[in-house]
């Protein structure tokens, strides 16, 4: 069942991986099939993953397919699948510097193209919720403001998507922005994007890369 879509579930970890986002076996990767959800499985290296490990959940949380103990946090992505129905694609992450903002800072500001790109805009910063909480999910729905991305406080992120590309960009952007921010912000106050640089940023991102072609 889904076999294509686990093995792009398990690269979008590796990448996370490979973008030094995530440490370990920390954050997860999920994506919404009609009633079903692929998530990852609890405590297992993304590169050790292979297809079966992939769990398949109903909505309700019911394993539908699988051995594996599916992630802790599954209780949270569902409530976000729950309440926003426009969302496919769901990866958590504690990635360093977007974390860091969400320690001193109640937004990561729009201050450089690229956030806004794969974001959508300013990334707020969500209360506390610890792991395996519904908090986590509650405070995502709450937080996340028709953006891409929310920074969970003293934990981590969450980052959406209407598949995982978009889900993966907005972790992956945020991350480096996160990284100018903190920079430049440690040497002096830095300037915002106006609304309408905003705009173009978003518009600008709608037809970036190659456009699919349809296999013949
Ligand atoms: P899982 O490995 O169970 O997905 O937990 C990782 C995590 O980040 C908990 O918040
Ligand atoms: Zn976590």
């Amino acid at each position: 069942m889904y076999e294509e879509e686990k093995k792009h579930v398990i690269e979008t970890g590796i990448k996370l991986h490979e973008y030094k986002l995530i440490s370990l076996s920390g954050g997860n990767v999920s994506l919404r099939i009609e009633d079903h959800v692929l998530v990852t499985p609890s405590g297992m290296m993304y590169e050790d993953l292979v297809p079966d490990d992939i769990v398949v959940l109903d909505l309700h949380g019911n394993i539908i397919e699988g051995e594996r103990r599916p992630s802790v946090d599954s209780i949270a992505i569902l409530h976000i699948l729950n309440h926003m129905p426009e969302v496919r694609a769901v990866i958590h992450t504690h990635q360093v510097y977007a974390t860091a903002v969400g320690l001193f800072s109640d937004t990561l500001p729009a201050v450089v193209t690229t956030l806004v790109n794969a974001t959508l805009g300013p990334v707020s910063v969500a209360p506390f919720s610890s792991a395996a909480s519904l908090d986590m999910g509650v405070a995502a729905v709450e937080y996340l403001n028709g953006k891409r991305a929310v920074i969970l406080k003293q934990h981590g992120i969450i980052t959406i998507g209407g598949n995982l590309k978009e889900a993966l960009y907005a972790a992956v952007y945020m991350e480096d922005a996160a990284k100018t921010y903190c920079v430049a912000r440690s040497i002096r106050a830095v300037p915002e994007l106006t609304p309408s640089q905003i705009q173009d940023a978003v518009d600008s991102f709608m037809n970036y890369g190659q456009i699919t072609q349809p296999k013949k």
